[in-house]
């Protein structure tokens, strides 16, 4: 089951053992042994709670069939809120299911402090939801340019090796040179792509030519592109705006950034961010260097992920429950610049990228903003750029910059590979799952 959303087809494998003649309790055991269950996020719109009365509607007639009363119904799934007593959908998840799984360490460790009041005698780290880091899938994510690069370096069978970090030390055999002139190249296909998007829409929408010209391929560029939900903060570069504007038009280390998503349809507060990004990017001083494309979907997203400098992920920690986006950038050699959230404190060694701000949490919520946008302008700023801009050789190539991209690669590709992550799934859930089937079965 992934995410409680589809946690009804608990209720339904147990109804098909009561009209057989089992007691819903033994139907519910013999049907948890069946079922593995992921939950992706503490985020409570990711976590359906229905109220009993909306339950009720749609139910009352299918707790008979499974010999419950409405009562002893509604407890499988119950689950106090601010609100009221609801029917919870993660809840019911974890009850019907014998292995669970947050998609991050951290996550795991997070998902076990909101659900310990379902395991009211285990402490919160004898919970059982376990953590399996999420992973991308490389066929999918990794820029032709690139993959040239890697079947070069790497060596024939690199992709069936992908889980193998020693398969991706060989990055470091890649010429310094080689791989700056392949990322500029990748680069220079994704900004004329999101520029004359982004110019086709101005010219569309009647803006003035002075705001036409966008995005320079030879400056640091920045990416940020996801769900405009709102604890991911698309806003938060733009806390100080004085601030951001120097840091964008120096002329010695200029920085662009693009930013691309979508926000739920219902979600107004996501909605709103984008308007301001949107905003901020026809201001003087913003315009030009920081640019909104529309239409967000996978095509944008692969371009973005490939084709930036490095990418920008700045969540309210600890609301991230993984991350996926990072992990594409990073295989294809743009490192992360990202709070330590989600998959970032497992991948991060000072060497592989940036991490902003701190470790820890926050009560008010204005003060990790803020902490956290300082945090970013300084690292931009005394870091980023420098090591982006000086110390060129006399090909142009920044040489501890292109280590940084070199180290991302190395560190990331195999640790968060589809493949290793496949191989948690059936090491840690599947085959133990079948075991536990296996000696139910023999001792029948
Ligand atoms: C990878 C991807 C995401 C996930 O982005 P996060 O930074 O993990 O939120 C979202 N949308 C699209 C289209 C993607 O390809």
């Amino acid at each position: 089951m992934n995410e409680g959303h589809s946690a009804f087809l608990v209720l339904e494998l147990c109804r098909e053992k009561v009209a057989q003649g089992e007691g819903f309790v033994e139907a519910l055991a013999a049907v948890r042994v069946h079922n593995a269950f992921t939950t992706h996020t503490p985020v409570p719109a990711g976590n359906d709670a229905f109220a009993l009365d909306l339950i009720e509607k749609y139910f009352w007639n299918y707790w008979p069939q499974l010999n419950l009363t409405r009562d002893e119904f509604m407890e499988v799934a119950l689950q106090q809120q601010s609100w009221g007593p609801s029917f919870a959908m993660t809840a019911l998840a974890i009850r019907g299911s014998t292995h669970r799984n947050g998609v991050s360490q951290l996550h795991g460790h997070v998902a076990r402090g909101m659900w310990n009041w379902m395991f009211p005698e285990a402490s919160q780290d004898d919970v059982p939801i376990m953590g399996i880091t999420n992973g991308v899938h490389i066929a999918s994510w990794l820029s032709p340019e690139l993959r040239a690069l890697y079947d070069s370096y790497l060596g024939k069978t690199w992709e069936q090796k992908q889980d193998d970090p020693a398969t991706w030390q060989k990055v470091h055999k890649i010429p310094d040179k080689t791989l700056w002139a392949t990322h500029n190249q990748v680069k220079a296909a994704t900004i004329s792509f999101a520029r004359e998007r982004i110019q086709k829409r101005y010219k569309h929408l009647g803006y003035p030519p002075e705001v036409w010209p966008v995005l320079d391929e030879n400056v640091l560029t920045i990416g940020f592109a996801r769900r405009f939900a709102t604890y991911k903060r698309a806003t938060l570069l733009f806390r100080d705006l004085e601030r951001l504007k120097y840091l964008l038009n120096r002329h010695d280390m200029p920085i662009q950034v693009i930013f691309a998503g979508k926000a739920h349809p219902r979600d107004d507060p996501g909605k709103h961010f984008i308007q301001q990004v949107y905003q901020f990017a026809m201001q003087p001083g913003l315009a030009g260097k920081i640019v909104f494309l529309e239409e967000y979907d996978i095509a944008v997203g692969r371009a973005l992920t490939r084709g930036v400098d490095v990418w920008l992920n700045n969540p309210r920690r600890p609301y991230e429950a993984s991350g996926t986006s990072g992990m594409k950038a990073a295989l294809n050699g743009v490192p992360n610049c990202s709070v330590l959230d989600g998959w970032w404190p497992e991948a991060y060694n000072g060497k592989n990228g940036w991490s902003i701000g701190e470790e820890r949490e926050y009560s008010n919520l204005d003060e990790q903003d803020w902490n956290d946008a300082q945090a970013l302008y300084h690292i931009l700023e005394h870091d980023l750029a420098p090591r982006y801009y000086q110390h060129r050789d006399a090909d142009g190539v920044p040489a501890a910059w292109v280590a940084t991209c070199k180290e991302a690669i190395a560190t990331c590709a195999p640790q968060f590979s589809f493949r290793r992550m496949l191989a948690e799934y059936v090491d840690k859930m599947y085959v133990p799952e079948l075991r536990i089937q296996e000696s139910e079965v023999r001792s029948q």
